[in-house]
């Protein structure tokens, strides 16, 4: 009955993989269901998703969408429609399927470059 030596113990821990030794420290960097947070501004989200949309749109960005009837500006398109919807109503009503179309904002997409030397 002779427990292990200590240094025993310590090759053992070496040996683990690294999740296992976060486990053993907990450090709180392993994203554990608390959410995650944005490295910039330090604001907390429940979702990756919700985070990589706050770093898309929001996080050191000016507001980019703009109310067409009023001088509200938001940095999410969601947002603008949400006051559209509650601020405008009546004239959400009378607009053409052709100018809510227009409200479509055209997102920036990267043009591949296919240019070939020759
Ligand atoms: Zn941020
Ligand atoms: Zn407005």
């Amino acid at each position: 009955m002779s427990p292990l030596p200590l240094a025993s113990w310590d090759l053992w821990a070496s040996m683990q993989p690294a999740f296992m030794q976060g486990a053993l420290n907990t450090s709180g960097l392993m994203a554990g269901g608390d959410g995650v947070e944005c490295t910039k501004c330090g604001r907390h989200y429940k979702l990756k998703s919700s985070l990589r949309n706050h770093q898309k749109w929001e996080c050191g960005k000016e507001p980019q969408f703009q109310c067409p009837y009023c001088n509200y500006r938001a940095k999410q398109k969601m947002h603008v429609a949400r006051h559209i919807e509650r601020m405008h109503r009546e004239k959400l009503e009378m607009l053409e399927l052709s100018e809510r179309a227009s409200l479509t904002v055209k997102e920036d997409k990267e043009v591949p470059q296919n240019e070939v030397a020759q």
